[in-house]
């Protein structure tokens, strides 16, 4: 068995938690690689229903190790006050299936707040921040100017560092946003608050994951978000700050040496959307409310009402080329159940020309959907376990949909539960 990426082909929100919870009890360890706490990854299982934003969905599997990549923005307060919610429900977290890159890069006190600050000045143009620090965070990052997870184990250097960087970020809090500075004894605060309790966590993720390679374990690597916001191949600037897609994960992980063999991108059955940016397929009004109500969607993070549409399968062929996917899992499937007949966009109409290519971003909101429609099966399939259970129009909508995307679908998910799954 070879190592597997299980990626986000769209916006974000398509199911990667539930595939990832679903199938970590074929893999020995669980990487997240990039993103922080801005996105929320929703699990439902025997413990319970949660909504993971920093953990790893395989903390749920017994003799799973979990591992936070060096590209992840650690923030040990966000990360502590999950561990929290997910061991009052009897999930185990401790040093042992919990490991944090002794490069993972710190989210600072200061990064949240410059984040609501930035949103704040942009005000009608703002790019829909979750205002979790993510943005300054990982400018800070490329910039070299926040701490790395092992700095803790050199206190005396790492207060040093501290008050530089705080000499540094005082000055654009206060000149650029009129902001109130922060104090050494504030960060002092934090370290022994939270920083310092990350402490037992933290390890060399490159040198676990080379050892598990010799000793023939499996890895199965975790995104967040989706291709759409990816930070280079994304809807620039209505992206996230880092690199969503599975190239990506070698590096975020700690092992730039690793190989994947695998990548499954899952695709939701339809379009959805949280935050700013052009949205081709998006509807409004009744129709819109109608499958909002069907899928349940709002933001994990937030409760943000997500905007949705029907499935775009030019937005969606290109996330599968981005991520190079080999396998798609196409999830809530059920939801469309409702429907007599299911709109698709099939091509992008730009300037007077049907085209199936992905527009470059300054040329996205120009894009008019061509719509086909395909018939609806107008009954309950979420007990179908089987793709010979299905409808036939469901088996159609799912073989038009990999005729046009141009891979295979895999796994065809038709409930939140982990065994509502048909596996092809
Ligand atoms: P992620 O960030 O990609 O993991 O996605 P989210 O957790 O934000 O959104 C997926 C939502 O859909 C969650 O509430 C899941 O429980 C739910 N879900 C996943 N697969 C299915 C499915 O096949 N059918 C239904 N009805 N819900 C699903």
């Amino acid at each position: 068995m070879s190592n597997c990426a299980i990626v986000g082909i769209n916006w974000g929100d398509e199911g990667k938690g539930r595939m990832v919870d679903l199938l970590t009890a074929d893999y020995d360890i669980v990487v997240r690689y990039q993103g922080g706490g801005n996105a929320g990854h929703t699990v439902i299982n025997e413990y319970g229903k949660f909504a993971l934003h920093l953990l790893p969905s395989g903390v749920f599997h017994k003799n799973v190790v979990n591992v936070l990549g060096n590209g992840v923005a650690l923030d040990p307060e966000n990360l502590l006050a999950e561990i929290g919610t997910v061991a009052e429900k009897g999930v185990r977290i401790d040093e042992n299936n919990l490991k944090i890159s002794d490069r993972a890069s710190l989210l600072l006190p200061w990064h949240r707040e410059l984040d609501a600050l930035e949103e704040a000045r942009l005000a009608d143009k703002k790019y829909g921040s979750t205002k979790q620090g993510i943005a300054p965070f990982y400018s800070d990052k490329y910039q070299k100017k926040t701490v790395l997870a092992g700095e803790l184990f050199y206190p005396d250097e790492l207060k040093r560092h501290l008050a530089d960087l705080l000499e540094w970020k005082n000055l654009t809090l206060t000149r650029v946003y009129g902001a109130k500075p922060y104090t050494m004894s504030d960060l002092e605060r934090w370290l022994s608050q939270y920083a310092e309790k990350i402490g037992p966590y933290i390890t060399d993720t490159g040198k676990l994951l080379r050892d598990a390679q010799k000793e023939g374990k499996n890895i199965l690597f975790e995104a967040q978000l989706g291709s759409l916001r990816d930070l280079d191949f994304g809807i620039v600037p209505y992206t996230t700050s880092s690199n969503t897609t599975a190239a990506y994960a070698p590096i975020g992980s700690g092992c730039p040496s690793v190989k994947i063999g695998e990548v499954i991108g899952v695709v939701k059955a339809y379009s959805t959307c949280v935050g700013e940016g052009p949205f081709t397929c998006e509807w409004f009004g009744e129709e819109a409310d109608r499958l909002r109500e069907a899928g349940g969607e709002y933001g994990a993070k937030t409760g943000r009402p997500r905007r949705v549409g029907p499935l775009d399968l030019v937005a969606t062929r290109y996330g599968v080329q981005v991520q190079a996917a080999t396998c798609i899992a196409l999830t809530k499937l059920d939801v469309l159940s409702y429907m007599k007949e299911i709109p698709v966009c099939t091509h992008y109409l730009l300037d007077g020309r049907q085209t199936d290519e992905f527009p470059f971003p300054a040329a996205l909101g120009d894009a008019k959907p061509v719509i086909e429609t395909l018939p609806g099966w107008g009954a309950d399939i979420s007990g179908c376990r089987r793709f010979g259970d299905l409808p036939e129009a469901a088996r159609r909508y799912v073989e038009f949909t990999e005729e046009m995307i141009g891979c295979h679908i895999g796994y065809v998910s038709v409930g939140p539960e982990r065994d509502s799954i048909i596996i092809r």
